[in-house]
């Protein structure tokens, strides 16, 4: 393959992330480096069909790396879905003799990849791009070390009022089915409940926990819900359910939201995305295919797509005992 690889492509696909930006930046400039032409596709899958295609050289890519969100675009493409469409993007890469393609997403845009590249034997590579940080086999994600200090720059905001109101803030922040930014933001911003998917622990133990906070002298409380928890899912039943046991706090519903996706990437997530940029090249390069390029335990590692897709990411849950400590 070292000797067959002259052409590849990139292009972002799902939700944005700050540090995609970076990682397409690594990867054109470890094209160029290793003399192969690069085509940026925007749009995604769908600029993929719809040939949306420009040649990228290492001066398209400066003055990115600080930015947010993704300059290719990203979009989520049903056309991707059909065999016929696969078949377009196939065609379209053929055209300008593209020989490989780095895909920058979430599962999802893996999961099409993995089918991409072994419908046209075409060699495809990832790199982990969600905030979510639930992609098995890689310590951490694009966008997640940025996400993280961006709630808890919010939720600093946010205790001000709290502290000086005697107010309960319930903040549902973002994850999908994952609690890594809830726990990790509620830790670092000294929330005194947090609710995450990977472990229901009911009503009544969240009611029971805040009689004993205000009882032992707490008069504002923080409580960060993960999108996806079992009772935070309805977050305003559950700002109405403690509210009827709770009649002494006033309570308030805050949902960070989009914010969580967008900003300037931490300089965490730029060396990340830089180091997992090359690494994609460098994978190309060494004649690997279906593989996601990840970081574990500082060091680069290949995941197979089907790794990273179909087992679900396990949860720190010595964090877990750790804010149950710190919340006392
Ligand atoms: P995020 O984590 O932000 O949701 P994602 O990569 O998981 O990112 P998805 O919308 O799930 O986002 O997937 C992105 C795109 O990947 C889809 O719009 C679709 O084009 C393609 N894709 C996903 N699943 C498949 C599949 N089973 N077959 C073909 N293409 C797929």
């Amino acid at each position: 393959m070292k000797n067959k690889l002259k052409t590849i492509a990139v292009l972002t696909s799902g939700g944005d992330s700050p540090g995609m930006n970076a990682a397409i930046r690594a990867v054109v400039r470890n094209a160029a480096y290793n003399n192969l032409d690069c085509f940026g596709i925007y749009r995604g899958y769908q600029g993929l069909i719809e040939n949306d295609f420009e040649k990228l050289g290492p001066r398209s890519v400066r003055n990115i790396i600080n930015r947010g969100g993704t300059f290719l675009k990203s979009a989520r493409s049903k056309d991707f879905r059909t065999k016929e469409g696969r078949q377009m993007a196939f065609d379209n890469l053929k055209a300008r003799n593209i020989d490989a393609l780095v895909v920058i997403g979430g599962d999802g845009s893996f999961t099409g990849a993995d089918i991409f590249s072994q419908e046209f034997d075409i060699p495809v590579i990832g790199i982990p791009g969600t905030i979510d940080n639930d992609i098995n086999g890689t310590d951490y994600t694009l966008g997640y070390d940025t996400a993280l200090n961006t709630v808890v720059d919010a939720i600093d905001k946010i205790r001000d009022t709290a502290s000086s109101h005697d107010r309960l803030f319930l903040v549902e922040v973002m994850g999908r089915d994952a609690g890594d930014i809830a726990l990790n933001s509620g830790i670092g911003a000294g929330a005194e409940e947090i609710l995450i998917p990977e472990e229901d622990l009911g009503i009544d133990r969240l009611l029971d926990s805040l009689h004993k906070s205000r009882k032992s002298g707490k008069t504002s409380s923080i409580v960060v819900v993960a999108e996806g928890d079992q009772i935070g899912k309805n977050i305003t039943k559950l700002a109405s359910d403690i509210e009827k046991d709770l009649p002494e706090y006033e309570i308030k519903v805050t949902v960070l939201g989009h914010i969580q996706r967008g900003g300037s990437p931490s300089c965490y997530d730029r060396v990340l995305a830089s180091r997992l940029g090359v690494g994609a090249v460098d994978a190309l390069l060494e004649g690997e295919s279906n593989i996601m390029v990840g970081i574990q335990n500082k060091k680069i590692v290949y995941v197979p797509f089907e790794t990273a897709i179909n087992i679900k990411k396990t949860l720190d849950f010595d964090l877990m005992r750790v804010a149950d400590i710190v919340s006392t």
